[in-house]
């Protein structure tokens, strides 16, 4: 009987089969080393594997059991704490995804970035695929996702026939950048000696001695030293022979946020309803309870400041904050907030960092150097121990959620921290999504409301202008009267405009341009998808499809067909209406280079522009105190996503977009454009009353049965064939419509509203249902199955989409 402990390991080989912890055996000279959440190398079939420790266990085992003995440790202390391992479990289970793919996830790309394979031809090959692809040579080594796809088959074709052999190999140099340093002695008597012994006339070494005497054991960069001391490398290189200190390197840390100038600021005396939110907080915080809370304000009411009141005094108890944002690249005047409370000690994770300079601040992180993390989704795995306060912002932002594999949703993850940690989490939002404000009704969140403005800056007014009426004078126009006239007035007194063109999504679809109608499918109630291949309309959640109407069903006017224009039109017409404004586009054609969406917004902030006109890109975080009016040229589009949530996202944008007026001391306008000016999304946004568009959305939400009243999950499928795809799909909808009871709706298989993208072909199958854990034992076994799926046939499985495009 054995009694040393044995390690419970996931190894990287993304397959269901291998989706489980294997038992090896810890070899006797690494006891003291191995701990959970390091990297090890092991052997697993006939090659080697990486694979994640995730525990080591005590139980004892037969003789007759043998196991594989762990052949070496890749990290030299844990990348991942027993928490992530944990929650590691949790969401492999939520998303569907291969423990191996989350625990990958949570780990900085610097850790896994020099990860490579390792092919090798072991059979009879052809001499010119070894001469083309080997270089003549009988192995090739490559970087695991680098390989092209042209390769990628001829290597599986290979594989398949045994020719060649692929073995994944590891390395992992991870691009800290090294200093040179020195380590002083801390034996202050033999120090002491050493200074009776040298010579008066030696000042340089009296100087290195005093300094080593005064910061006994510490460790200098050369540089350092250098800048201090003014000495010459020669002395320093004497110093170490006579043992006075000796060569090493340190890390250097780079400081994403260096070069960003901040003053410090002091909180600001909170108004009655900010107390009341932070008192309710910090009460969760005392006692030490899990506790969400879910804070709606309008934009300026005063949210951030209560975030980083809280945060503040929960640093005072000695704790930490996790800040996430949707994204940051728009949201630089967040981080300058938080800078501004928190210092240095503030570290900033998103996709603007280098895989280099994202790993220094993680190992801030980790080392305990930062009170307050501020990052966009996957900063939610940083690796801080001692969290005091986890807050989502703009909570119902949908770029929290990951749309590649794995899935999850960065909010729910907070979620689950907070849970661990007992601590309080805060959503916070202007337009909560109808999810979590339907959480905060039934008290599973608790609800706090801010209501009015925090600073002096007033809510803008805001027009809705029927485009139906315009229209009829001037057919081809994209600007009305009033906007017309709006814009004049503003060029006049060198005031700033936005426009905003709303090309959210799609532009696919029908509308009646005498009464706004757009053709509805009687199953879903949803806007159907043109497709004018067959000249039809088809509703994509059920497969409803009918022919284009000629005639508006509504109101007999012949006007009725697809709707959509582009910015480049619009920027013609604007230039045409008016010669002398200066007008900057922003859109994916002028922003495609890095760095030139932040040029055109510091230009149009310095007043290098009249007017800016973009996409829905410019609706977020945008804030520039001389815009006095916001144009929204066209805010039907997003009525018209083949989606449920086109009335929520049509919410949010049209509120995000208007809260960009009016921001400074002058007084803001906000004009919106439509031909649904009737429709309760426009008429709520118009008002800033998101607790009306809420009621009403919830009664659609519950005559349709759609979330919050159902969770959803879609399944997807892809293939180059159609046929194989429709094939697979429907017997995977005859297999769950025979496994699931009554109360579970299934809607397809149907093609994909964006049915065809890069030659493959996409069906989906939606299913919606009441008890949230249900289905998960049948969609595991799905899952099982899609995974073995072969010839190039890919399944997914996502739970609570975005959306079903
Ligand atoms: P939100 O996050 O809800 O958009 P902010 O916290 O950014 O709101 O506050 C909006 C503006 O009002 C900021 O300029 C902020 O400094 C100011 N502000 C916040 N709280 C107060 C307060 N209690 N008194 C005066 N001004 C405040
Ligand atoms: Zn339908």
């Amino acid at each position: 009987m054995k009694k040393n402990p044995y390690a419970q390991i996931i190894v990287d080989v993304p397959t269901m089969q291998t989706n489980q912890p294997y038992t090896y055996e810890i070899p006797d000279y690494m006891l003291d080393t191995v701990k959970p959440g390091m990297r090890v190398e092991v052997p697993f079939g006939h090659r080697h594997v990486m694979g994640f420790i995730i525990a080591l266990s005590n139980k004892e085992l037969g003789d007759e059991i043998q196991l594989k003995k762990i052949i070496k440790t890749l990290d030299i202390s844990p990348v991942l704490n027993s928490e992530l391992l944990q929650l590691s479990e949790y969401l492999a289970k939520e998303t569907f995804a291969f423990r191996i793919s989350i625990l990958q996830t949570m780990l900085p790309t610097a850790l896994k970035a020099n990860y490579q394979l390792k092919i090798k031809i072991v059979g009879e090959i052809s001499s010119e695929i070894q001469q083309v692809v080997f270089n003549g040579l009988n192995e090739l080594v490559l970087d695991a996702g680098n390989v092209q796809n042209k390769d990628m088959m001829l290597f599986s074709k290979l594989k398949r026939e045994g020719k060649i052999e692929v073995i994944p190999k590891i390395s992992n140099k991870s691009s800290v950048k090294k200093q040179l340093a020195y380590k002083f002695s801390n034996e202050k008597k033999f120090l002491d000696q050493e200074k009776q012994h040298i010579q008066k006339r030696a000042a340089k070494q009296h100087l290195i001695l005093d300094f080593i005497l005064a910061h006994l054991g510490e460790t200098w960069t050369k540089k350092e030293l250098q800048d201090m001391l003014a000495i010459s490398p020669a002395s320093l290189n004497d110093a170490a022979s006579k043992k006075w200190l000796t060569k090493t390197t340190v890390e250097l840390l780079r400081n994403p946020l260096s070069d960003m100038q901040v003053k410090p600021t002091e909180p600001i005396p909170l108004n009655i309803e900010q107390k009341l939110a932070y008192e309710q907080i910090l009460l969760a915080a005392e006692k030490q309870i899990y506790q969400p809370f879910l804070l709606e304000g309008i934009t300026g009411s005063g949210k951030t400041e209560v975030y980083l009141q809280v945060a503040q005094n929960v640093f005072e108890q000695g704790k930490t904050t996790l800040f996430l944002v949707p994204e940051i690249s728009l949201t630089p005047q967040m981080v300058r907030r938080v800078k501004s409370r928190f210092g240095g000690q503030t570290a900033v994770l998103h996709s603007g960092l280098s895989d280099g300079e994202r790993y220094d601040e993680w190992r801030r992180i980790e080392r305990g150097e930062v009170k307050i993390v501020v990052g966009a989704r996957s900063a939610v795995f940083a690796p801080l121990d001692n969290l005091g306060l986890i807050i989502v912002d703009e909570e119902h932002e949908t770029t929290y959620k990951q749309n590649d594999n794995p899935r999850y949703n960065a909010r729910d993850v907070a979620l689950w921290r907070g849970a661990y940690h007992h601590i309080p989490v805060i959503l916070g939002s202007a337009t909560p999504s109808l999810e979590s404000r339907a959480r905060a009704h039934r008290n599973i969140y608790q609800f706090l409301k801010l209501n009015k403005r925090a600073g002096d800056a007033k809510l803008p007014k805001v027009t809705i202008v029927d485009m139906k009426d315009t229209l009829s004078n001037y057919p081809e126009t994209d600007f009305s009267e009033q906007l017309r006239e709006a814009l004049k007035e503003r060029l006049i007194h060198r005031e700033q405009s936005v426009l905003m063109l709303n090309r959210r999504g799609f532009s696919s679809f029908v509308m009646c341009r005498d009464c706004g109608y757009v053709p509805r499918d009687p199953n879903c109630n949803l806007a159907m998808t043109l497709h004018m291949d067959t000249k039809t309309l088809k509703c994509h959640y059920c497969g409803y499809e009918e022919s284009i109407p000629h005639i508006c069903p509504n109101c007999h006017s012949n006007r009725i067909r697809y709707y959509g224009t582009g910015t480049e039109k619009v920027e013609k017409e604007l230039q045409t209406l008016f010669p002398e404004a200066r007008i900057i586009r922003l859109d994916q054609d002028t922003t495609r280079k890095k760095g030139s969406m932040d040029k055109l917004l510091t230009q149009f902030g310095d007043h290098k522009a009249d007017i800016l006109l973009g996409t829905q890109m410019i609706a977020k975080g945008l804030d520039f105190p001389d815009v006095t009016l916001v144009g929204v040229l066209n805010a039907d589009t997003s009525l018209g996503l083949p989606d449920f949530h086109a009335s929520e996202r049509t919410f949010q944008l049209l509120t995000q977009v208007s809260g960009r007026a009016g921001r400074g001391e002058k007084k803001g306008e906000v004009i919106v454009q439509t031909f649904n000016p009737a429709h309760y999304a426009i008429r709520y946004a118009s008002k800033h009353d998101y607790e009306g568009f809420y009621r009403q959305e919830m009664s659609v939400r519950h005559l349709g049965n759609y979330p919050p009243y159902y969770y959803t999950v879609q399944i997807q499928a892809s293939h180059t064939e159609e046929n194989v795809v429709a094939k697979q799909m429907t017997q995977i909808g005859r297999w769950l419509k025979n496994n699931t009871n009554d109360d579970v709706i299934l809607l397809g298989p149907s093609p994909k509203p964006i049915a065809k993208l890069r030659n493959k072909y996409f069906f989906q199958i939606i299913l919606k249902f009441k008890q949230r854990e249900s289905l998960d034992d049948l969609l595991e076994e799905l899952n099982f199955r899609a995974q073995k799926a072969k010839d190039g046939l890919q399944i997914m499985i996502d739970r609570d989409p975005n959306s079903f495009l």
